[in-house]
């Protein structure tokens, strides 16, 4: 990843259009690369604009103002700019007939420089004294904040995507919010041509991209989006715990490995705010801490991980198994291994896939909490990832509604009992949410108590936490499944004690083998499993001692094969 720093500001401001263009015409051209050039036809719109900047600790390297401006003179305007941005060059623009003011001002305001009007030719009257003032500035200037920056609406989805994209890959990045600063509006807009397109991130080297997807974002932010390989001895599909133990384990091996992740390594398990019952954490780990470990534990050991790619297909070429990705590319192995894990259930009421990024959540990440600070939320199901998002969410938010359709909640009894001593949340038994209501962002929701009594509850965000699918379909029929969908597996496929149908071998499946040899099920996309971080990395390590013993089959298979 790129790291410079991000562009300071100098602030043009005059009301005479031809002179205001002029100057930042021959600004953008000379310090475009490395400065963002703001102007103003107004005094009043660029101290609004100081003032914005300012607050957001955003760099401001120089103001050249013009003297004679109807509403405020040049000086005036300097002179309030420096209680602002008190760090920044102030240069005036003259008439002949105004030096005298502006010598005045070099002691009043502090003012650094005065040019004359017209500075032509800019390459003599204009830059070597801009270079100077711009290198002495820069030569004390504190710049703030030296990461990436997400531009957006607080209410987009598509922001919100964005931001959990880079919570999950624990990218560090600051938050714009469009709706609330006129100067970032106006950064957004130079940056799309004139236009405002939402959401944008500004890369620390001063690129904006608009509207990234996860495979862009995945590119720009450095990370490996292409298998190296055409071909590997194990494709790992989802770089969950489950998925990221076998590449460890794979790995240490031997094996050449590839785990395909669609979003960013972590799975659901990123999205766990502490998890309590992984072995050796006493006083437990978040998901983000875990995923970080687990990331560089299996790239030092040699394991390949690609993120943003989605797989979208499977298929059995004897004896090789193929995925395809979400650019129809292919890569074949020997053994392939799903642990693409479950996705939440779906909030299926009126209004909800509508709010979904934009009030109605799936997961809440620290950005989240951050963004609600001070609101009222409710956390939707009854459930322990229910319990613990409740209790997360209530660090920052005012008030935190759990809403349990059933009368009792299923959570582990050292979560109820936290909650119990939470005064920010509210354990709300029998309430089943009817609607997701508001325009454009979530403002209520509609529930229905135990007594059939309808109410609207109104709320800034909605964490819904009510069940999980098995995240598969792209296996498509070359796995069994169980009649919810997950994948079956070992001693779960014999069908009266018999080896499922068209099972070639004349062994049975492994305990973690689909019903096609060579295709493993393990942590949450497989039938049976015991949802849980612990299980699904175990399962990771074990499926390894069972990909060996396939492919040593398959040696001496082939070694048959050449000797007959
Ligand atoms: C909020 C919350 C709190 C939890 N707290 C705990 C806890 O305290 N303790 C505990 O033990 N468990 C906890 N769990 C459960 C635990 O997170 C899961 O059991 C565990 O993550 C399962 O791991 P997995 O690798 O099987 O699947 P996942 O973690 O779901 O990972 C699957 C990965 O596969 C990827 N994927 C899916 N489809 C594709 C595709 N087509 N192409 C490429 N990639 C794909 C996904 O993006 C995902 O990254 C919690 C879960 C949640 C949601």
């Amino acid at each position: 990843m790129t790291s410079t720093t991000i562009k300071p500001v100098i602030m043009a401001v005059d009301d005479e259009a031809a002179v205001l263009s002029a100057i930042v015409r021959d600004l953008r051209r000379q310090y475009g690369g490395h400065y963002r050039v703001l102007s103003s036809a107004s005094a009043a719109t660029a101290l609004t604009t100081l003032s914005e900047l300012a607050k957001r600790r955003d760099p401001v390297a120089m103001v050249i103002s013009d003297q004679r401006m109807p509403e405020l003179e040049g000086v005036e305007m300097l002179e309030r700019a420096i209680a602002l941005v008190p760090d920044a060059k102030k240069v005036l623009l003259t008439a002949y007939a105004d030096t005298q003011a502006a010598i005045d001002a070099i002691n009043r305001v502090g003012l650094d420089h005065y040019f004359m009007k017209p500075w032509d030719p800019p390459d003599e009257l204009l830059f070597p004294v801009v270079d100077d003032l711009l290198a002495d500035w820069a030569s004390v200037a504190r710049l703030p904040w030296q990461g990436i920056r997400v531009a957006g609406s607080r209410w987009s989805s598509a922001a919100h995507r964005i931001r959990a994209f880079l919570a999950k890959q624990r990218v560090p990045f600051l938050w714009l919010d469009v709706d609330a600063d006129a100067a970032v509006r106006a950064e957004v807009e130079e940056a799309a041509g004139g236009e405002l397109r939402l959401p944008t991130v500004f890369f620390p080297d001063g690129r904006a991209v608009v509207r990234p997807d996860d495979r862009q974002l995945a590119a720009e932010l450095g990370l490996r989006t292409e298998a190296q390989g055409p071909f590997y001895d194990v494709v790992v599909v989802g770089a969950g715990p489950a998925g990221m133990a076998t590449a460890v384990y794979a790995a240490a091996e031997g094996l050449d490995c590839l785990v395909v992740e669609r979003e960013a390594p972590g799975g659901l398990a990123a999205t766990a705010p502490r998890i309590d019952n992984y072995l050796g954490f006493p006083t437990g780990i978040s998901g983000r801490d875990l995923t970080s470990r687990a990331v560089a534990q299996a790239e030092r050991l040699g394991a390949e991980i690609i993120s943003g790619r989605r797989v979208t297909g499977v298929r059995v070429e004897e004896p090789y198994r193929v995925i395809q990705l979400d650019d129809a590319s292919e890569v074949t192995c020997h053994t392939l291994v799903l642990a693409s894990g479950a996705e939440f259930r779906v909030l299926d009421v009126p209004g909800a896939r509508q709010l979904t990024g934009s009030g109605i959540y799936y997961g809440a990440s620290h950005g989240d909490r951050k963004l609600l600070a001070g609101e009222e939320v409710a956390v939707i199901g009854g459930g322990n990832a229910a319990a613990e998002a409740a209790l997360y969410l209530a660090r920052s938010c005012s008030r935190v509604h759990l809403l349990v359709r059933g009368e009792k909640a299923v959570a582990s009894r050292y979560l109820l009992d936290e909650i119990d001593l939470t005064a920010e949340v509210e354990l709300r038994l029998g309430q089943r949410v009817e609607a997701a209501l508001g325009e454009g962002r979530l403002s209520a929701l509609e529930l229905r108590d135990g007594s059939g009594e309808k109410h609207r509850l109104e709320v800034a965000a909605a964490f819904v936490y009510i069940g999980v699918r098995p995240a598969c379909d792209y296996a498509g029929d070359t796995v069994s499944r169980d009649e919810r969908g997950f994948v079956l597996t070992g001693p779960a496929l014999a069908l009266r004690g018999r080896r499922p149908d068209g099972w070639p071998l004349d062994r049975d499946p492994f305990l973690l083998e689909a019903s096609t040899p060579g295709i493993f099920a393990i942590g949450d996309v497989r039938s049976g499993t015991y949802g849980r971080v612990a299980t699904a990395a175990a399962e990771g390590g074990a499926v390894v001692s069972m990909i060996l013993q396939h492919l040593r089959g398959w040696e001496r298979h082939e070694r048959l094969g050449a000797a007959g």
